[in-house]
């Protein structure tokens, strides 16, 4: 696993790749713009070169961009719908003019309708969003939820129903948020519990669809369905957890991005950062 952060872009997109450089990070997460409007982010064509440039120069190897948290590609409402659908086409081309290797979402709410009415609008929003962005190699992945308010992909096998109505189109990958996993119902905090949840989600989605982790303890105790990020090893997850998460032959290869309140409320730092390294085996 090699390490990274969600950091500010504010001041000129290129600044992710410093402060992400400054805490540590060999990967970088940011919003393209403000995570609560609709407004759509045009980079200028000489702020994408700059930040191409800082990347180039940096130890940056994964970029991915995270939509806004208004998005439901399962909403019933139409005005919604067509908005969150072309949010998500927006961020995709965000993404592909900086080089970014992934967009990040979160698929959204049935709000009551059931998964399976939910299934079918985000079916047509994905074969979209992936149509319309159709030789980019800019990859959409679907991050798992808590379980809260019937959100959309809450387990494995919810995430598989959504990869296989998307045609298991190869650009669609997976983003796992620990803190998700754990207080969905996953027992995260023992190296049994995480091979548990690898065995299911290797067989509901595939081990391959696993494209990064979202890094974050839980504020909140077990399957308790409520979201709150908090500092890695200060939650319930704890130090073990992680030990085993960081550790995981199966993300050998995966980007893992904290999305940590930090230890001084300023989001994810270079403690976080270093924490992680210490349970690395081998790491520093
Ligand atoms: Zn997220
Ligand atoms: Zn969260």
């Amino acid at each position: 696993m090699f390490i990274g952060a969600h950091v500010k872009s504010s001041g000129g997109v290129w600044n992710a790749i410093a402060n992400g450089v400054q805490i540590g990070c060999e990967a970088v997460q940011f919003f393209a713009g403000s995570p609560r409007t609709w407004a759509p982010t045009l980079y200028k064509d000489k702020d994408a070169a700059k930040f191409r440039e800082a990347r180039a120069a940096s130890p940056i190897r994964f970029v991915v961009i995270h939509t806004i948290y208004l998005i439901n590609l399962a909403s019933a409402k139409e005005d919604f719908y067509e908005k969150s659908v072309t949010s998500l086409v927006g961020a995709v081309a965000a993404a592909d003019h900086l080089g970014a290797d992934a967009i990040v979402t979160h698929v959204g709410s049935h709000q009551g309708a059931g998964f399976d009415v939910g299934l079918a609008r985000v079916q047509a929003a994905l074969r979209r969003a992936l149509s319309e962005s159709e030789g980019s190699p800019v990859r959409i992945l679907l991050e798992n939820t808590a379980g809260a308010g019937g959100t959309m992909g809450v387990d494995f096998d919810e995430l598989g129903a959504m990869i296989r109505a998307a045609d298991e189109h190869p650009r669609l990958g997976l983003c796992l948020d620990t803190a998700h996993v754990f207080e969905a119902g996953f027992d995260l905090r023992t190296a049994a519990g995480l091979e548990e949840a690898l065995t299911r989600l290797d067989a509901a989605c595939g081990l391959d669809r696993l494209a990064m982790l979202h890094l974050n303890d839980s504020k909140t105790p077990f399957g308790s369905n409520r979201d709150r990020h908090e500092n890695i090893g200060e939650g319930e997850i704890g130090r073990e957890g992680f030990r085993a998460i960081v550790n995981h032959p199966a993300f050998a290869d995966v980007p893992g991005i904290l999305e940590v309140p930090g230890f001084d409320g300023e989001g994810p730092d270079a403690r976080n950062v270093q924490i992680l390294h210490e349970l690395t085996e081998g790491g520093t």
